[in-house]
């Protein structure tokens, strides 16, 4: 007989998502969604309205900004943020990539045919600073600049608030991929100067996936009439259907959206992102701290690694796989995410979503019960 576990609200068979979204979200988010709305109703538009504006609070915006929200996941608003903002004549983006989220931008940019320069730093390297001076330095038709906040890929987070204002100095548009930190970590976009971000419904907000959102300076939108490679993904066009009548130019995931609304309200109830920061560092420094009792080694130093995803290197017991581990935590109600490292192997565990201490406390019994009958004894990571 199949063992049976309960996860989140005693659901059965149903495991605790420790991965960078879709994730586990709260009861009242996942009822949410027991309605059918019109997508034409006056409910259903101020609905919109509501998330727009939250959006905009929520990011420390000013009167200067918009929120335009985009139907699909979070790269359909990275594509379409770069469609729209990225230059396409003489001037150039700078992407400063550590990590695989970095390196798709400027593959989007290579596919659309926008210049673009490259830096690519390693998983482990924080970016600072000094990694784009020389660049913005030698290269005068560098305009924009394209930056990830939390790269998931290692979970890392990036300085955002010294990057960006080194940018500002330096006269350029700064751009950020803030889709695995919005709402997790606070940003402020007038403080910081930051000019586009982009982030989608489920991730640190615990909301369901089906849409992703941009925020944006107005005259850069207003710029970015007929500038954009996409129909679809015109954010001025998209734009300019919300304003006109609270309406989406084609079908809306209504229900992500009223589910959004929900997770947005429950994100106030909490405390705000300075509450929900404070419960997902305690979730990541307790897996770090138990696993590192086991001896388990974490990638990342304490300082670097952000509360949204922990990578952990992979025991060199020849008893440890993967796959296997994966499995028995799944059945065990955990369901955990491969590394995506390309030097070392490694394994994550997300530390977001509906996720508190004491389903923390449970994980790592599981994990400490799954090691015990795989015979992993030797947890000293593979040499790098
Ligand atoms: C999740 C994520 C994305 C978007 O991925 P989708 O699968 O399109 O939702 C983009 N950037 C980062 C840093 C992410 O964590």
């Amino acid at each position: 007989m199949a063992m049976t576990f309960k996860g989140p609200d005693g659901q059965e068979d149903m495991p605790y998502l420790l991965t960078p979204g879709p994730l586990t979200t709260s009861r009242t988010v996942k009822q949410a969604l027991l309605a059918d709305w019109g997508s034409r109703d006056t409910e259903f538009r101020q609905v919109v309205r509501e998330i727009r504006s939250e959006l905009l609070r929520l990011a420390g915006c000013d009167d200067s900004y918009e929120c335009v929200i985009m139907q699909g996941s979070g790269t359909f608003a990275i594509e379409a943020a770069l469609g729209c903002f990225a230059p396409s004549k003489r001037k150039k983006t700078l992407v400063v990539a550590n990590g695989a989220y970095g390196e798709r931008a400027a593959k989007i940019l290579d596919h659309i045919g926008r210049n673009n320069i490259l830096i690519s730093k390693s998983d482990t390297t924080q970016v600072q600073v000094s990694h784009m001076a020389e660049t913005l330095e030698d290269d005068r038709n560098i305009s924009h600049i394209w930056l990830i906040h939390c790269e998931t890929t290692s979970g890392i987070v990036n300085p955002l608030g010294d990057l960006a204002a080194a940018a500002k100095q330096a006269g350029k548009i700064f751009m950020v991929d803030a889709m695995s930190s919005f709402g997790g970590i606070h940003v402020d976009m007038v403080r910081d100067g930051i000019d586009v971000l982009v982030s989608s419904s489920n991730k640190c907000i615990e909301g369901i996936p089906g849409f992703s959102y941009v925020l944006v300076k107005r005259d850069l939108l207003e710029a970015s009439k007929g500038q954009c490679h996409s129909v679809v993904l015109d954010l001025y066009e998209q734009w300019k259907g919300l304003e006109a009548n609270g309406q989406f130019r084609f079908t809306p995931p209504t229900h992500a959206l009223v589910a959004f609304r929900q997770a947005l309200r429950e994100l106030e109830e909490e405390g705000g992102v300075a509450a929900r920061n404070a419960r997902y560092a305690r979730n990541a420094s307790i897996l770090v701290k138990a696993l590192g009792e086991m001896g388990i080694q974490p990638l990342l130093s304490d300082n670097e690694a952000g509360p949204i995803i922990q990578t952990f290197l992979t025991p060199r017991d020849p008893n440890f796989k993967f796959e296997q581990f994966y499995d028995a935590l799944r059945a065990r109600g955990f369901a955990i995410y491969p590394g995506k490292l390309t030097k070392r192997d490694s394994f994550r565990i997300g530390t977001i979503g509906k996720l508190d201490a004491d389903v923390m406390e449970r994980v790592v019994v599981a994990i400490r019960d799954v090691l015990r009958d795989m015979n992993v004894r030797d947890m000293a990571p593979l040499a790098g």
